[in-house]
């Protein structure tokens, strides 16, 4: 197992991603606490980590708020007594896709809030408690293929994901002298609420999966399997990298020559990730 008894937080770790992410490492041995907003889904989220046998428990975070992300660390350390392993997942979007000339500081505050200070100031607080520990700890931020891609019809997400790369660099390099390794994994298409809530019809979700050079949505259990990579020993000189996660999505801006079918069916996918 390649984490095992460490103790991991995993914010927006309730579904989607995060919680494909806090079932791969709890299949690896580490103990998991999961933040989010909704009880009811931080419920449904630990039913799923306890049924594969794993030490987990929900902590009601949300991340634009710091006195959240602070509980979230101290209530860790409250039940396992450490913190080892930090993801910052939780992540919001423009289900409107609101042209640049319309979004208001209000909508730019929702959505910076959540993905740039909330990986900001939740990173830090973990790596206070890291360093407070004296024996290093892994990192890992949650950015997006939007990071490289220039699509302006996510335009705050994508300036603040661009940031959570940069920032990634930043913090790596202020605290690899704490043996605190940082990192950040930036997904294409993965089949969740978050993508189908802006891939809402099927000829949007067509349009996303032509441009995808695999041909498909990416599953959470695959971004799961990235994140043990990234926060076990077999990553130890890997640093400030933001590594792709996309089925090629970030180098093909246009539909594939040729290009006709898909390889699912409308919500079928989230509706069998929904089950697992
Ligand atoms: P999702 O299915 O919508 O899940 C989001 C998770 O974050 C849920 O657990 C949600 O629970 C939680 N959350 C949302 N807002 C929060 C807040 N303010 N504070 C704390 N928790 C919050 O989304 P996802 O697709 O898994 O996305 C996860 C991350 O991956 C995000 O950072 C996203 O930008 C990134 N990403 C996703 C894709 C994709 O295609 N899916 C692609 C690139 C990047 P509550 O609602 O209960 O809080």
């Amino acid at each position: 197992m390649k984490l095992k008894d460490k103790v991991a937080v995993i914010t927006g770790g309730t579904k989607g991603i995060g919680l494909g992410i806090a079932a791969e490492f709890v299949k690896e041995g580490a103990k998991v606490v999961i933040g989010g907003r909704n009880p009811e889904t931080g419920a449904a989220g630990l039913e799923e980590l306890k049924a594969l046998g794993g030490e987990a428990i929900y902590v009601p975070c949300d991340v634009a708020s710091t006195d959240d992300l602070q509980n979230l660390i101290d209530k860790t350390v409250e039940r396992f007594g450490r913190l080892d392993i930090y993801v910052a997942n939780a992540g919001t979007n423009d289900p409107y896709k609101t042209p640049y000339l319309d979004i208001t500081p209000l909508e730019y505050d929702r959505i910076m809030d959540v993905n740039l200070k909330g990986v900001f100031f939740g990173v830090q607080y973990a790596a206070r408690q890291m360093v407070k520990q004296g024996d290093g700890g892994a990192i890992i931020n949650v950015s997006s293929v939007n990071a490289y891609l220039g699509l302006n019809s996510q335009m705050v997400y994508t300036t603040s994901k661009g940031g959570v790369q940069q920032l990634t660099k930043v913090q790596a390099v202020d605290l690899a002298p704490y043996g605190i390794k940082v990192n950040a994994m930036a997904p294409g298409p993965i089949a969740t609420e978050l993508a189908f809530r802006v891939g809402s019809s099927k000829e949007l979700r067509d349009t996303v999966v032509s441009r995808t050079p695999i041909g498909r949505y990416g599953t959470t259990e695959e971004c799961g399997k990235l994140a043990v990579f990234l926060a076990s020993e077999d990553s130890n000189f890997i640093f400030g990298q933001s590594i792709y996660i996309d089925g090629g999505r970030g180098f093909q801006a246009f539909p594939a020559p040729g290009y006709k079918t898909v390889t699912y069916e409308d919500f079928d996918m989230l509706e069998q990730m929904k089950q697992k």
